[in-house]
């Protein structure tokens, strides 16, 4: 039952009845985008409890309840205010740690946003309590039989607790006034409603059913008896089988203690009242135990992990490196196997006494790997990422702070846990984009705050990857950081053969099959004759990404967005991939009443398709952002395909990640002219990531893979550095190419997006903060304003402001400074006071 808050304090009373140097103040950060602490009165009650790091409840503006915590606890007033009293204390302990603050800081002013914006995305939801706490009536409380009076109003609210839980803002709707906590107060008072912290209805832990033997049937010889008086009830004694052959009590009796999971004794044939009979009868007992929602693995088995000689000579070359420097980018070639040093360091590190954090770009790497690190590392590993539900995340957050999880491994979101003795980081796949956050704010870059978490908890760093990203191959270049280059793939595994389909020459000569290549088809055919698996990847999900009339032009576009919609022929609709706006596809065209209706370009649904049609008795499976929304989702596929029943995945760049697949002999690269001619100036380095990584899917162990790419450019000089896998000359050429241009990491990039619902007015306040800034700022580049590419997303028009600063030229600090007061200045003029002002520090 969820523990009633305690309401031992009245915010009525005088606050004069405590001695004024008595007063104790709590500042705390409450997670809302306004940039400042917020100072509240301890009530003289607290004093003994109250700590910094803890979350406490308070009133927030007129009626919002709000979870904040605790920062700083000083004597002194605030001026400017009135200071309201604190209303609850909802932990005993600390849940933030020094360390923690420190970051939470520096990511504010550092990626230009405010501390409440920060500490909103750091804690889980499961963490946050706001006005939605929620009020439940007593299960003991019985309105016949009462003995105390209520209130009409408090009649009211009992009414509707019958049928359900309310939150705060719902009790206030529902009474009409704004002033509820004398109410609840009351009504606490005479027993009759409970009010939890949804955070601890929200957190419960995992139980689960378990059924052993009783106890005095563990000897052979009532055993035998026990057969003897249930041989005529064959379905109880299968029961009893099925059991005695899961757990083997005759050979160790102690295994009877923890007996079985009750799902795993009853399936298709033994029914659950047969089992409950068996209870009934006092043979078998039921019992629940809590179970941890990680890391319970029953017997840890100890792994131990041989390095190759190379791999060992690279794990030495590391531990050198980290003898003078903290960071060393570990440059592997796809299959080297760069999973076995880590574990060997993150051994080591723990070992050592102190924590490690393993971050992954994406959670479709995870499922994998997970498996794998919990073998070894057992309880000691906690997981985090996004698509876990926030009682996981709570779990994972508490056993941070507890010492339980020595060892996590998580998407970017895990920078914000509370570590405060890393002694390891490991940022796999550095150069992946996901680690960067779009939106909201903070936009932070999880590599880079990882580096920055280092520095301030003395640990170190190893970025992986294949192909690292230009900034950090930059900086190993400048021997900031230590370099190790593995060069061989693991065993005797070769890097694939890759050849080109040429589509204009195809097309020409009409050899290709729809979107297919000759080539590509010839090749499919091959491998899956070979009973050998295929990955087709292409960038754009959907099944086209544009519809057109054929007779007059016309093309749908959103109504919300700047932006044509894509057509999902699996939803029967046209979708706006930036706001999710939908509608049918039309019969015909509104414009000219032609019946025409094409379908431009394709997507993975498109190519699913036509495979299906070239190849009618393969299995084929889609992994894209429209099939992997669920938690399972990505690992339904990716079992799926690991187990061998589909045979050709088609994917987006989701396919490309660090997937390790045995049977693929053969990838397919769809539209890379598409991937290269993108505006941006990370388009060759993306183009370049995206087709070394998905090609590296391809051949492992014994056998070499194969890569057809299609495009209508072979002879594109990206291609050049792929074909034989150059990835330095690549990222020298890169190099000289950002210095020349001054992009990073010869500069630093801070982009500012204005948006407004009118067109005109985001022009104007873009114009106008533009030149205000211009006249200020002398050591930055100032490009724009201009329209972006998509210059309208729901329903607010946008508009671009892109600074470019030099490195080493002022303090940073005072640049961001001149940035911020600009967008005060702007929004201080009436007709600009809506403008929302957007910066993105570092833009990915
Ligand atoms: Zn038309
Ligand atoms: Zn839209």
């Amino acid at each position: 039952m969820p523990k009633p808050l305690s309401l031992a304090f009245d915010p009525s009373g005088s606050p004069d009845s405590y001695r004024v140097e008595e007063t104790l103040f709590a500042e705390l950060v409450i997670p809302v985008p306004i940039d400042k602490l917020f100072t509240y009165r301890v009530p003289g009650a607290m004093n003994k409890q109250v700590k910094v790091g803890q979350r406490a409840i308070v009133q927030f503006g007129a009626k919002k309840i709000q979870t904040g915590i605790i920062l700083r606890l000083h004597h002194q007033p605030p001026v400017e205010y009135e200071a309201k009293y604190l209303l609850e204390l909802l932990d005993e302990n600390e849940i933030i740690v020094d360390q923690q603050v420190r970051l939470f800081r520096w990511l504010a002013g550092y990626y230009l946003c405010t501390l409440g914006e920060v500490v909103n995305a750091a804690l889980p939801s499961g963490l946050k309590l706001s006005s939605e706490s929620m009020v439940q009536l007593d299960p003991r409380f019985d309105l016949e039989t009462t003995a105390f009076d209520f209130s009409e109003k408090e009649r009211m609210v009992l009414q509707r607790l019958k049928q359900e839980s309310l939150g705060y803002s719902a009790i206030v709707n529902l009474v009409g006034t704004k002033v509820i906590y004398h109410l609840l107060k009351s009504l606490v008072s005479k027993e009759s409603i409970i009010i939890f912290e949804q955070v601890k209805e929200k957190y419960k832990p995992k139980t689960e059913r378990r059924i052993r033997l009783i106890n005095e049937f563990t000897s052979k010889k009532k055993l035998e008896a026990l057969f003897e008086t249930i041989s005529k009830k064959p379905k109880q004694e299968a029961v009893l089988l099925k059991y005695l052959q899961k757990v083997p009590v005759f050979s160790e009796p102690a295994l009877n203690d923890k007996g079985i999971s009750k799902s795993k004794l009853v399936d298709e044939e033994i029914s659950d009242a047969v089992v409950r009979t068996l209870v009934k009868n006092g043979i078998l007992e039921e019992f629940e135990i809590t179970v941890p929602r990680f890391g319970f693995i029953d017997t840890q088995q100890e792994h131990p992990i041989l390095l190759s000689e190379q791999q060992e000579q690279v794990r030495n070359s590391i531990l050198r490196i980290f003898e003078e420097k903290n960071t060393a980018l570990l440059h592997g070639v796809t299959g080297s196997g760069k999973t076995e040093i880590y574990i060997d360091l993150i051994k080591r590190a723990l070992e050592g006494g102190s924590q490690v954090l393993y971050l992954l770009p994406e959670i479709a790497l995870t499922t994998q790997i997970v498996l794998r690190l919990k073998k070894i590392f057992g309880s000691a590993l906690g997981v985090y990422h996004s698509k876990f539900s926030d009682n996981e995340r709570v779990e994972v957050w508490n056993g941070v702070l507890t010492g339980k999880f020595k060892f996590v491994v998580g998407v970017r979101s895990s920078i914000f846990l509370p570590f405060d003795n890393l002694g390891l980081i490991i940022v796999d796949e550095e150069h992946d984009p996901s680690y960067k956050q779009h939106e909201p704010a903070p936009r932070y870059h999880a590599r880079d705050v990882a580096l920055v978490m280092a520095q301030s908890q003395n640990a170190k760093v190893i970025l992986g990857s294949a192909t690292p990203s230009v900034e950090s191959f930059y900086q190993a270049s400048t021997g900031k950081y230590g370099l190790v280059t593995l060069t061989d793939r693991f065993g005797t595994a070769t890097l694939p053969e890759i050849s080109f389909a040429d589509m204009a020459l195809e097309k020409k000569r009409k050899t290709n099959k729809g979107e297919f290549s000759s080539l590509l088809l010839d090749q499919i055919k091959q491998a899956t004759d070979r009973k050998e698996q295929v990955i087709l990847f292409q960038n754009r999900r959907g099944y086209a990404p544009m519809v057109q009339c054929e007779d007059c032009g016309w093309v749908p576009k959103c109504i919300n967005c700047a932006v044509s919609l894509t057509y999902h022929q699996f939803r029967h609709a046209m979708v706006c991939h930036y706001c999710g706006y939908r509608e049918e596809l039309p019969k015909q065209c509104p414009e000219c009443s032609s019946k025409r209706i094409l379908t431009l370009g394709y997507g993975t649904e498109k190519l699913e398709e036509e495979l299906r049609l070239h190849f009618p008795e393969i299995k084929t499976q889609r992994m894209d952002l429209d099939t992997t929304r669920t938690k399972s989702g990505y690992e339904d596929i990716i079992t799926g395909f690991e187990s061998g029943e589909t045979d050709v995945l088609v994917g987006t760049q989701m396919v490309t990640k660090g997937l390790d697949f045995d049977k693929v002999s053969l990838v397919g690269v769809f539209d890379a002219d598409r991937l290269m001619h993108f505006p941006d100036f990370r388009s060759y380095e993306r183009a370049f990531q995206l087709i070394t990584q998905v090609s590296g899917r391809a051949g492992r162990r014994e056998k070499q893979g194969k890569v057809v790419i299609q495009t209508s450019n072979p002879k594109h000089v990206i291609f050049s550095f792929v074909l034989q896998n150059k990835v330095t000359d690549f990222l020298k050429e890169q190099l000289a190419d950002r210095q020349q241009h001054f992009y990073p990491p010869f500069a630093r990039l801070i982009e500012i997006t204005f948006k407004h619902s009118d067109k005109k007015v985001v022009h104007e306040a873009s114009e106008k903060y533009t030149l205000n800034l211009k006249s200020k700022l002398k050591q930055a580049k100032i490009l724009g304003p201009g329209e972006p590419m998509i210059s309208k997303i729901r329903n607010e028009f946008l508009m671009h402001v892109l600074l470019k600063i030099p490195r080493n030229q002022g303090r940073l600090g005072d640049i961001k400074s001149l940035i911020l007061n600009a967008s005060v200045q702007l929004q201080q003029e009436k007709q600009f006071r809506s403008v929302k002002v957007v910066f993105d520090v570092d833009p990915v």
